[in-house]
C-alpha cells in the first residue's frame, strides 16, 4: 500500500495545522500550503489534471480568461454550484498543458481572481493489506463477543447485539469502494436499489444524472454497472462486513443483517482519483435528499494522495445532510496526529476514523493511530467475509480473509447502520457518540485514539 507522508518538519506543521481547522470552511481559499508539501513530497496524482474551484457568479470571459493562464480545459464539472446540495461556484476536472510540474500549474491557474483553489486530482488506494488464505477457516472473530459462542472478547460483541436483533431494512448504507458483487448469494437479499430509477430503459428517471442507476453507480468506468469480476474483491468484502446476511444458513454474517447497501464504484485496478472520490460523495447525499432515504453513513476504506478543500466541502454537503463518513485510518502503522492521512483527518464532525485490532487485542501491525484524530478501534485483521473470485472461467460467489483499516472500517459503518435501527431518527452526531460512548477501554489503544478503546456493538 502507499505511504501518504514522511514525517519532515514541513508536513508536520502542516498536519498539525488541517486537525486544528474547523469544520464547515466550505469555499475558504482551500489549503495551498498542505497541497504544496504533499507535493513536494511526491504524492501520486493523475498528471495533468487539476480540481477547480470557481468563485460563484463569475461570467464565462471571466472562467475562460481563467482557463487560459494554464493553457486548460475543462474536462468535467464535479460540482454544479448552487445545485440542490451545494451553494457556491462550480467546482470542475481542468486539464492543463505546458507545465513542467503540477505545482506550476496550481500557482498560474490560483492567481486568477475568479478561482477560489486549486489542487491536485490525488490517487488514492483501498487500505487492505493482504489476502491470507491461511485464514480460510471460517473464522469471523470480528463478530464475536465475550459471551457469545465461540468468543472473543476483542471482538465487536455484535453476536450479542444480534441477540436482540432490531430489523435494519429500513437503513440504507453507501459503499464508496470498488464494486461489488451484488448477486453474491450472502448479499443479494441486501442489495438495495435506487428507489426512483426503472431499471433498463436507458432513461435517466430521477435526474440525478446517471442513466439506470439501479445498485448505484461506476464512476471509474462511468457507467451503471458496479460489478466489473474479481477485481471488486475488496468492495465485495467490505460490503459483507456491513451486511452480508445473517441467519441464512450460508458463508458469514454482516454486522447488520437486513442493512440495505448501494454502491459508489470509484476505485478501478489503478486506485481513484480525488475528483471521483468527490462525485461518489455527493451521489449519495443527493441521492438522500431526493429521495428522503434513511442513509445514515458512507464507507471509505480507502486512503492516500494528500489534502483536497474539494473533497473537504463534499463531506461537509454529507454532514449537512445528516450523514456520518466512516474512514479508514490507514496502514502505514504511523501517527495521523504527526502526518495527517486523508480521507480520515478531515475535521468534519461526521467523520469516524478507525484503526485496526487483531483478535488478541492489540492494534494490528500495520495500523495508523492518532490520539486525537483516530476515534476507535474495530477488528481489521484477518477478517472473513464475502468476495467473488474465478473458478473454471466464471465468475463466482465466494469467501476470503483480508486484513486492513478496510476491514475495520465496515465494522463501524454496520455499527452505525445497526445503532439508527435500534434508536430510530438517531441524527449523525447521535449515531457517532452511541459509537463512541459505547467502546471498552483498551490497554493497546490508550493514548493512540480519541477514545482508547474499541468497538462494542453490544453497548448501544
Ligand atoms: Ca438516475
Amino acid at each position: 500500500m502507499r505511504n501518504y507522508f514522511c514525517s519532515s518538519p514541513a508536513v508536520l506543521a502542516a498536519a498539525v495545522a488541517v486537525a486544528l481547522a474547523g469544520a464547515g470552511n466550505a469555499h475558504a481559499n482551500g489549503r495551498p500550503d498542505l497541497v504544496r508539501a504533499a507535493l513536494a513530497h511526491g504524492n501520486p496524482h493523475v498528471a495533468g489534471e487539476l480540481i477547480v474551484q470557481f468563485r460563484e457568479g463569475i461570467t464565462a470571459s471571466e472562467h475562460g480568461r481563467a482557463l487560459a493562464r494554464a493553457s486548460g480545459e475543462r474536462a468535467e464539472t464535479l460540482v454544479k454550484g448552487r445545485n440542490r446540495i451545494d451553494l457556491g461556484g462550480d467546482v470542475e476536472l481542468v486539464r492543463t498543458r505546458g507545465f513542467a510540474t503540477t505545482q506550476e500549474a496550481i500557482d498560474a491557474l490560483s492567481a486568477d481572481p475568479s478561482v477560489e483553489f486549486v489542487e491536485p486530482n490525488w490517487v488514492v488506494n483501498h487500505q487492505a493489506v493482504s489476502n491470507d488464505t491461511h485464514y480460510l477457516n471460517g473464522n469471523l472473530w470480528g463478530m464475536y463477543g465475550d459471551n457469545s459462542s465461540p468468543a472473543n472478547a476483542f471482538g465487536s460483541r455484535a453476536a450479542e447485539a444480534w441477540a436482540r436483533t432490531p430489523d435494519c431494512s429500513n437503513v440504507v448504507v453507501g459503499v464508496i469502494d470498488e464494486g461489488y458483487m451484488y448477486t453474491h448469494p450472502d448479499l443479494a437479499a441486501n442489495a438495495f436499489k435506487n428507489p426512483g430509477e426503472i431499471e433498463g430503459n436507458g432513461i435517466d428517471d430521477d435526474g440525478n444524472g446517471y442513466v439506470d442507476d439501479i445498485q448505484g453507480w461506476d464512476f471509474d468506468g462511468n457507467n451503471n454497472t458496479v460489478f466489473d469480476g474479481v477485481g471488486d474483491d475488496h468492495g465485495t468484502h467490505v460490503s459483507g462486513t456491513i451486511g452480508a446476511v445473517g441467519g441464512n444458513g450460508v458463508g458469514v454474517a454482516g454486522i447488520c443483517w437486513s442493512v440495505k447497501l448501494l454502491n459508489a464504484k470509484f476505485l478501478g485496478s489503478q486506485g481513484g482519483t480525488t475528483a471521483n472520490a468527490i462525485k461518489a460523495v455527493d451521489y449519495f447525499t443527493d441521492l438522500k435528499l431526493r429521495h428522503g432515504l434513511n442513509l445514515v453513513a458512507t464507507n471509505n476504506s480507502w486512503g492516500g494522495g494528500g489534502f483536497s478543500q474539494a473533497l473537504g466541502d463534499a463531506i461537509t454537503r454529507a454532514e449537512q445532510a445528516n450523514i456520518l463518513f466512516v474512514a479508514a485510518a490507514g496502514n502505514s502503522a504511523t501517527d495521523n496526529d504527526v502526518t495527517a492521512s486523508y480521507p480520515s483527518n478531515y475535521p468534519n464532525a461526521n467523520v469516524i476514523a478507525v484503526a485496526s485490532m487483531t483478535s488478541t487485542g492489540t492494534m494490528s501491525s500495520f495500523s495508523q493511530w492518532g490520539a486525537t484524530t483516530v476515534d476507535l478501534g474495530a477488528p481489521g485483521s484477518a477478517i472473513y467475509s464475502t468476495v467473488p473470485v474465478r473458478s473454471k472461467g466464471k465468475t463466482v460467489a465466494s469467501y476470503a480473509s483480508f486484513s486492513g483499516t478496510s476491514m475495520a472500517t465496515p465494522h463501524v459503518t454496520g455499527s452505525a447502520a445497526y445503532y439508527a435501527a435500534r434508536h430510530p431518527g438517531s441524527s449523525a452526531a447521535q449515531i457517532k457518540a452511541g459509537i463512541l460512548n459505547a467502546t471498552i477501554p483498551t490497554p493497546a489503544l490508550a493514548g493512540k485514539v480519541v477514545t482508547g478503546g474499541r468497538l462494542n456493538i453490544e453497548g448501544f
